[in-house]
């Protein structure tokens, strides 16, 4: 039986524990439609409204499959082509319907910058820098993303062994050090448009990220 339980001390990632949960039917733009169980938090490290969406089975799923997503406003709500955000997220949730897991949606915008630094950011990169160089022409990181709530929601709802839906090696390693144990990395999809090939190239080249891009003329 699936049961939420409190962090007593595993791993780096300090006790939270799920607040509440509530059954959301979701339908995309597309038409897909999934159904989510949507846990909120209690005890999360930073203080922010993350949530996870239980998808498929995702009670009796052996290692779920989990995809950590971080909030990018433009390319979730608006379709932003500037980014992969929306249809990556759009492809986590049916693979993960299909599978049975969780998406982790974490409130870290713009890796962790912010909405408006990240917007910010897209004005340096009209003059040449990538999106790496721009955070950092602003005073940020290159990304300021922190995997530490992320653990500690899978340790609220129960999860200690995930596979994990993501290019980024990052990620793997962060939950890795927090406690979770990573089974596998299963890449997503390469969402490419004439807006975004850039974007992509640089996580690519700059930060690891599995992405196999078609060559570009
Ligand atoms: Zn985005």
């Amino acid at each position: 039986m699936f049961q939420t339980r409190q962090l007593t001390g595993v791993g780096r990632a300090p006790g939270a524990a799920v607040r509440r949960q509530v059954t959301v039917p979701l339908r995309f733009p597309d038409g897909y439609a999934s159904t989510a169980r949507v846990f909120t938090f209690e005890g999360l490290a930073d203080g922010r409204e993350h949530l996870a969406l239980g998808l498929g089975d995702w009670r009796g799923a052996a290692t779920p499959l989990v995809r950590p997503h971080s909030e990018c406003l433009t390319g979730d709500v608006f379709g932003s082509e500037r980014c992969d955000c929306g249809p990556q997220l759009r492809e986590a949730v049916e693979r993960i319907t299909e599978s049975g897991g969780f998406v982790l949606y974490l409130r870290q915008e713009g890796r962790g910058i912010g909405l408006y630094a990240k917007l910010d950011a897209y004005a340096l990169q009209d003059g040449g820098l990538d999106t790496y160089e721009a955070n950092v022409a602003l005073g940020h990181g290159e990304d300021e993303r922190d995997y530490t709530a992320a653990a500690q929601m899978l340790r609220a709802l129960g999860v200690e062994r995930v596979t994990l839906l993501s290019n980024n090696p990052d990620k793997e390693e962060q939950l890795d050090q927090l406690g979770v144990t990573v089974v596998e990395r299963v890449p997503t999809g390469v969402h490419v448009s004439p807006a975004n090939v850039r974007y992509l190239a640089a996580k690519a080249t700059r930060s690891a990220h599995t992405i196999d891009l078609p060559a570009t003329r």
